[in-house]
């Protein structure tokens, strides 16, 4: 049993190395060591905190991955977790349904925008992207437009882990050395102000980028693409936070041209930004499909979805093909669990959680403000309760430093060992911890990656790197 303690102290952390360097496979490894690493041990967690290999507790800077909302070890999410379990722990969606799915439905579609009043539920937010993918291709097949199909993406952008949903993906080193359906996706520029394309101002940004939505729409035809699918922040892209009246402009020109605006909240849903979905309440903009997973059980369990307009619904059911078959679902949608413990976790946001963050969101923003005092760092940007510190070679012009620097594992490595989790990205460090997180919390997270930041710069320094 030693093996499966928690106690992840001594003999029994080097037993846990060995065990999942043998073989376990963790998530985006690279080849010369996959199936062949071991990753720092979490034993516990508590609040915004959680507890390493060493005993060391760590403030939980990304919560988890983005998700862990309402904090570890909350024994509200925890009860009824196990007595969803205890009562019903399955059912299959193929020919039941359970009390927690239709009531989470309901619920969901009474708090989206619109009339997003519908949902599918996944497994997580890669299945609900290529849920809503598939279900565009289906929409335009029912129709009888199936030339309708092309998919437009962003650089910078994260969609997901799946065949479609991947292929979406616009990080730099995402795409280098895996496949996608390159045919089926086009790419527009990274809404981010920060990097604006050469002698683009930044009050000229927006017109930009819309001039070039419609440019492309020009150049493929409206009738060949079907979808344009955008996170309203990106998020993994290190929180690019568009222009104000950027999304509600590209909105309406999909609605002009009858192409699908799916808001990808799998991030800024569930109380991130303050709200339950953050699409219209923040950015003003209506879309079609809004895909969500993550915040939505708090990471208690793997639960995704998407909500979907009526609009489309009613065009289906009037369509020439009324027996078209989505030919789409997974074992675990609407899994009683999951649609339990969202139940409650959505009780705990409407009960204080999202006032809460929206009281402290400045706050937050501000303190981390105050790290563009130091040289390395190029910009703090966020929003909600996300932000996204992004390190330079050169202040002023904004030079990004060269990828082998590795300054973010560097800073997370010092900000580690003096108690913060980091979540690094190349040169960005992202910060997103979870919403119960106090004034006093912040400022011990501020402080301690103002001093990790301030021990990578000594690092490059004495290396020559900087
Ligand atoms: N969309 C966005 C915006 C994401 O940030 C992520 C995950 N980071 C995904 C989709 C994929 O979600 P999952 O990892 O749950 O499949």
């Amino acid at each position: 049993l030693e093996g499966t303690s928690t106690n992840g102290s001594g003999n029994n952390r080097d037993r846990l190395s060995e065990l999942a360097a043998r073989h376990l496979v963790q998530p985006w490894p690279v080849a010369g060591q996959i199936g062949d690493e071991a990753r720092g041990l979490i034993r516990s967690g508590d609040g915004v905190y959680v507890q390493d290999e060493h005993g060391n507790r760590l403030i939980d800077g990304p919560a988890g991955m983005w998700c862990v909302n309402v904090g570890h070890r909350c024994k509200e999410l925890a009860d009824v977790l196990y007595d969803q379990a205890m009562a019903l722990s399955y059912n299959s969606p193929w020919y039941t349904m359970s009390a927690p799915s239709a009531e989470l439905a309901e619920r969901l579609g009474k708090l989206a925008p619109g009339d997003l009043s519908h949902v599918f539920f996944t497994t997580g937010g890669s299945s609900a992207v290529e849920s809503a993918l598939r279900f565009m291709q289906f929409y335009n097949n029912v129709r009888g437009r199936p030339d309708k199909k092309l998919i437009l993406s962003r650089g910078g952008a994260y969609h997901g882990s799946t065949y479609l949903s991947a292929s979406l993906n616009g990080r730099p080193r995402d795409r280098d050395w895996m496949d996608g359906a390159d045919h089926l996706v086009v790419k527009l520029t990274c809404p981010n102000p920060y990097r604006r394309p050469e002698g683009v101002s930044r009050e000229a940004f927006t017109d930009w980028l819309v001039a070039e939505f419609e440019a492309t729409i020009e150049e493929h035809g409206a009738d060949r693409i079907g979808a344009f699918v955008g996170e309203p922040v990106m998020a993994s892209g290190g929180v690019i936070i568009p222009p104000d009246d950027y999304l509600p402009r590209i909105a309406a020109l999909c609605r002009k041209h009858d192409i699908l605006y799916v808001s990808d909240e799998v991030v800024t849903a569930f109380g991130r930004l303050g709200h339950v979905f953050a699409s219209k309440d923040v950015f003003g903009a209506q879309p079609d499909i809004i895909t969500f997973a993550k915040g939505v059980t708090s990471g208690y369990f793997p639960l995704g979805g998407m909500m979907v307009s009526s609009r489309l619904f009613e065009e289906l059911r009037r369509s020439n093909h009324p027996d078209a078959m989505y030919a789409h679902g997974l074992t675990y949608s609407s899994h009683p669990i999951g649609c339990a413990v969202a139940m409650k976790n959505l009780d705990l946001l409407e009960d204080g959680l999202l006032d809460h963050v929206r009281e402290i969101a400045p706050y937050f923003l501000s303190q981390l403000k105050t790290l563009e005092e130091l040289p390395l760092v190029g910009e703090v940007r966020g929003i909600g309760l996300m932000a996204c510190v992004e390190c330079v070679a050169d202040h002023d012009s904004h030079n990004p430093l060269r990828l082998d620097t590795e300054v973010g594992q560097r800073i997370d490595a010092h900000c580690q060992d003096l108690g913060l989790l980091v979540r690094p990205l190349i040169n960005m460090c992202v910060m997103s911890p979870p919403l119960t997180i106090t004034r006093a919390q912040i400022d011990e997270m501020v402080r301690i990656l103002r001093e990790g930041i301030t021990r990578t710069m000594a690092d490059l320094r004495r290396e020559g790197l900087w």
